[in-house]
């Protein structure tokens, strides 16, 4: 070994540092050491420990290392270098993003340990005003046990009182360990689901672990019964010392997911997601780390986690944009997830009842292998979708006259209904009706949505907000009014319509506060009829079994969009939305409104099968030679004005210029302004990924050396979701 070890930072930095290896110390690549950095102490990943002493510069010393352990192991290691190297980013910041937040931040790889109290005095001796006092110590003494810090402070007690109570040497602390008490049963006593004929054909079709590398795309309508699959899988695939990986688009909005993968693995389930504190994390990543035997469900940036056991890794809702990251290192956390089970010669199975066109595609190509499962469990029927124009009809509030007439007969019935609206607040514009004027974000090219609830004018783009106002800022009109339909306006117009039936609004706004989203399922759970009014949200995996219509109030956003992706997103959605229809016994009914019922895409949708779909989009991205065909990546920028932007991108242009690559642009943005920033684009097409690859990293790598006039910044793409 050389005595010089290169290390990176978690840094922007297209570059790694070297450091000498202090005498005794001995280093391995992912292992997180301390360093000299400047003035300060930085915390460093090994990236290299095989490198030449350079010629006449003094070389600082490696301060020590973290611990004596790689924190990324070989795999995880080589996994994040090729994404690095995949999607162009740094390979410092590509390293650390596999690591929790107090391991970013130079913390030791160890849990916190728990702090207990356990009562050592009585009540009695506290003065009769100290209420609070007594009652927490009267609480203590029934607890012989003690009980950690945290509970005494979720039940309403405070550090305060906790002290208070110390001081006085009437409370004390126990025992300090971590907490990590397995007390369920273990999981061999939980039994392994009944499969149905069609899902058994299904699930006798996917590899085993031992059967090393495959990747296998399920395509399984909605309620087909795809978790139901997964967990048989698991249950009979994987062995007790091995590890699972689960990637859900969002675990918060479906806290059934998890339970029912708890009800067959108790505690071998542990969740990854960003509602998790810094503790959370680093328990949870250590339990990862240690090759604990744990099915991880995660968003996300699970899939970067250092596993050593995994032997299994399933991708529900594969097609979900969710997994990709939209800034800093804009990885695909599907597409990953492929290549991790490459890496490490096991399965992946990609799930979904709507797959993105680039793994269908994949499919087609012999490159996943293809199963189908086309029918609905527990003897559901799919739903049937018909359009419902709304040229020449009047509309309150955006539903028409048999969209609620529909609507009142399910709930007649004693049947829910389900009414998708996409964009929430109360209306996507404010306009007034005797100067034109709409009011607009000062720092986006956007309008302002208005919520009406809040009073307030917000931007969806970036964090402005102002009061609302009931005239024209501009010609003090009082027409001044709502355009649009918001969840908001939807919700009022179906709470004045159905005055007796509850109505709940599922979106962002409404789903804020936490446990809120379990008090709307609670709602919907009864059974009792009810209509959930909602974004894109309630989309999501969810299980709604008493909903049988389904009212979808727009279709037309997507339809005329510029973006190649557009039409596929569309499809998606309407048909996610629609699957949450008739999932129990009466089958379901979507009525889908829109002002182009002629339009071939929605005729199509009526027809309900996703793959003949799937085909003629995937036709028409070969003719306009779009990926999956071909590879693309965007350089983007980012100024204080269009100018600058432009500019930047214009001196690429002639780098990227090469055979088998089309240059297109530089153009403004979609969104020319977003925060006060102009953003532009330049986008590369090209018939060859490993060309493409190339000539990214040198280009790259010139831009580096560069010195960017003004504020400007550059950062690039690569398979991007959004053109
Ligand atoms: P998907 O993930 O494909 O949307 P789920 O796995 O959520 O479907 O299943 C949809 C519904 O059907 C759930 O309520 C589930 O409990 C039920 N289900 C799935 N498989 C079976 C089965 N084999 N027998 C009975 N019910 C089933
Ligand atoms: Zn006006
Ligand atoms: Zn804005």
């Amino acid at each position: 070994m050389s005595s010089i070890v290169r290390i990176a930072l978690n840094r922007p930095l297209r570059r790694l540092f070297d450091y000498r290896i202090p005498e005794g110390l001995s280093l391995a690549p992912g292992q997180r050491v301390r360093i000299p950095f400047g003035r300060q102490q930085a915390t460093g990943l090994v990236v290299d420990t095989n490198v030449q002493p350079p010629e006449g510069i003094t070389i600082k010393p490696v301060s020590a290392a973290a611990e004596d352990w790689p924190a990324l192991p070989p795999e995880t290691f080589r996994l994040l270098s090729w994404a690095s190297d995949y999607y162009q980013h740094p390979l410092g910041e590509c390293l650390f993003t596999a690591l929790p937040t107090a391991l970013r931040r130079g913390r030791p790889a160890k849990e916190k340990p728990i702090v207990r109290w356990i009562a050592t005095g009585s009540p009695d001796t506290l003065p009769s005003n100290a209420r609070k006092q007594k009652a927490l110590l009267a609480w203590l003494s029934e607890k012989p046990d003690g009980v950690p810090e945290k509970e005494i402070t979720q039940a309403g007690y405070t550090r305060a009182q906790i002290k208070a109570l110390a001081d006085k040497q009437l409370i004390a602390v126990v025992s300090q360990d971590t907490g990590d008490r397995t007390t369920t049963s273990p999981e061999a006593h939980r039994r392994t689901p009944q499969l149905s004929p069609a899902q058994q054909e299904a699930a006798s079709q996917l590899a085993s672990p031992s059967d090393g590398f495959g990747a296998s795309l399920l395509y399984g309508i909605t309620g087909s019964g795809k978790t139901e699959l997964y967990l048989h899988y698991l249950k009979t695939n994987l062995e007790a010392e091995q590890q699972a990986l689960v990637l859900v688009p969002e675990i918060n909005l479906t806290p059934q997911t998890v339970a029912r993968f708890r009800h067959y693995f108790g505690d071998r389930i542990v969740v990854w997601h960003s509602a998790l504190n810094d503790g959370e994390r680093l328990s949870t990543w250590l339990k990862i780390r240690n090759g604990e035997p744990v099915i991880l469900i995660g968003t996300r940036s699970a899939v970067l986690l250092p596993f050593t056991k995994l032997k299994a890794i399933i991708v529900d809702e594969e097609h979900d944009s969710s997994y990709k990251q939209g800034e800093g290192f804009r990885y695909s956390a599907r597409d990953i997830a492929v290549y991790r089970a490459h890496l490490n010669a096991c399965p992946v199975i990609l799930g979904s009842a709507t797959p993105s066109l680039e793994s269908y595609h994949n499919a087609q190509q012999q490159k996943y292998q293809l199963i189908r499962l086309e029918e609905r469990a527990g003897n559901a029927l799919p739903p049937t979708i018909s359009l419902l124009d709304i040229r020449s009809r009047p509309l309150e509030g955006g539903m028409s006259q048999p969209a609620l007439e529909a609507i009142r007969q399910t709930i007649d019935s004693g049947q829910q209904a389900l009414v998708f609206v996409n964009r929430r607040g109360f209306a996507p514009v404010m306009m007034c009706f005797d100067c034109g004027h709409m009011v607009e974000c000062p720092r986006c090219d956007t309008r302002l949505t208005y919520h009406r609830r809040d009073r307030a004018m917000r931007c969806h783009h970036c964090d402005y907000q102002a009061a609302a106002t009931e005239h024209c800022p501009k010609c003090e009109s009082d027409a001044f009014k709502p355009v649009g339909q918001g969840t908001e306006r939807t919700e009022d117009v179906l709470s004045a319509t159905f005055p007796d039936t509850p109505i709940v609004r599922v979106d962002r706004d409404s789903t804020q506060r936490k446990g809120s989203i379990q008090k709307i399922l609670d709602t919907v759970n009864t059974g009792k009829p009810c209509v959930l009014v909602g974004t894109q949200m309630l989309a999501k995996g969810h299980d709604f079994p008493g909903v049988t219509l389904v009212v979808v109030v727009n279709a037309d956003g997507g339809l005329f969009s510029v973006d190649f992706r557009a039409p596929e997103q569309l499809l998606q959605t309407l048909l996610q939305v629609s699957g949450r229809a008739g999932r129990g016994k009466v089958p379901g009914k979507v009525l889908v409104q829109t002002c182009h019922s002629d339009h071939p895409l929605l005729q199509t949708l009526c027809k309900g099968r996703y793959l003949d779909m799937a085909d003629q989009l995937l036709a028409e991205r070969e003719t306009g030679q779009f990926p999956p065909f071909r590879a693309m990546a965007i350089f983007r920028a980012e100024a204080d004005t269009m100018e600058q932007g432009l500019q930047l991108l214009d001196s690429i242009k002639p780098l990227a210029q090469a055979p088998g690559i089309d240059v297109w642009g530089p153009l403004p943005a979609l969104i020319a302004r977003r925060a006060d920033r102009h953003r532009s684009q330049l986008i590369l097409n090209a018939d060859n990924r490993k060309r493409l690859n190339a000539l990214l990293k040198d280009i790259c790598n010139q831009l580096d050396q560069r010195k960017l006039q003004g504020n400007v910044k550059w950062m690039i793409d690569v398979d991007p979701q959004e053109t």
